[in-house]
């Protein structure tokens, strides 16, 4: 299957997961996740029409998304920031950033973006799965820790981000979007100046229609796209 042929398939799998949750496929935008694929993989992508695209690592973003100027509509960052690589992932103007769950780097963040006189959209990442390996913050501080970004100015809190469990049972993966939209939906009555919550961001290639059906609005999907990565093992 060519990569078109993929993203049609996925499309369609929105659209049937939208029925079934009695939601507007138009709510739900599909992120095309370019990590450890090459730019003219990427172009190929962007060339279905489908124009947002996400890395998660600064490094590799740096090396590939300024190749793409003016070919995408959206960059995404996705994936654990080192408080030493804030400039750099700024720098490459990310419409959102997906992944931040340490009050060290978003104070950091909100000092270079005041210097700069520019805003950032972020999300907050929640590790809903208890495995030890995953990023975010535990769900049960989720309000406490979206309190105490009140004070940064330069950020605007737009949502939260999950990785659902690693694991073949639904029922496990599908408890993690639940919490992570109890949350959504908790932080909603938060009345904070830098927060609007409108962004749940959730679901992966082998997740996205359990993630949609639990009210995902921003679904971040790579290998179904782009086939295997190019490199073994998983580095999520
Ligand atoms: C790699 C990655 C994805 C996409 O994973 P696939 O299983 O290839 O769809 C989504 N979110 C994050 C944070 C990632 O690092």
């Amino acid at each position: 299957m060519n990569i078109k042929k993929r993203i049609e398939l996925i499309e369609s799998k929105i659209v049937s997961a939208c029925e079934r949750s009695g939601r507007s496929p138009n709510q739900v935008k599909l992120i095309a996740v370019s990590k450890t694929h090459s730019v003219e993989e990427i172009r190929e992508v962007l060339d279905t029409g489908l124009r947002v695209i996400a890395e998660n690592k600064v490094q590799e973003s740096l090396e590939k998304i300024p190749h793409l100027a003016d070919q995408y509509d959206e960059f995404h960052f996705i994936g654990h920031l080192q408080s030493n690589k804030i400039r750099k992932v700024l720098q490459l103007k990310p419409v959102l950033i997906h992944s931040l769950d340490s009050i060290s780097t978003i104070s950091k963040m909100n000092r270079i973006l005041e210097d700069e006189g520019n805003k950032q959209q972020i999300l907050i990442q929640v590790n809903t799965s208890g495995e030890v390996s995953k990023s975010g913050i535990e769900p049960e501080n989720t309000i406490k820790f979206l309190s105490d970004c009140a004070q940064f100015n330069n950020i605007e809190i737009c949502g939260l981000m999950t990785i659902g469990k690693l694991c073949d049972n639904e029922d496990e993966i599908r408890k993690c979007f639940k919490i992570l939209n109890e949350r959504f939906e908790e932080a909603k009555s938060l009345n904070q100046s830098n927060l609007e919550m409108r962004y749940l961001s959730m679901g992966m290639s082998s997740d996205f229609e359990l993630a949609i059906e639990e009210g995902a609005n921003l679904i971040r999907v790579g290998s179904a796209i782009f086939g295997p990565r190019n490199y073994k093992g998983s580095e999520l």
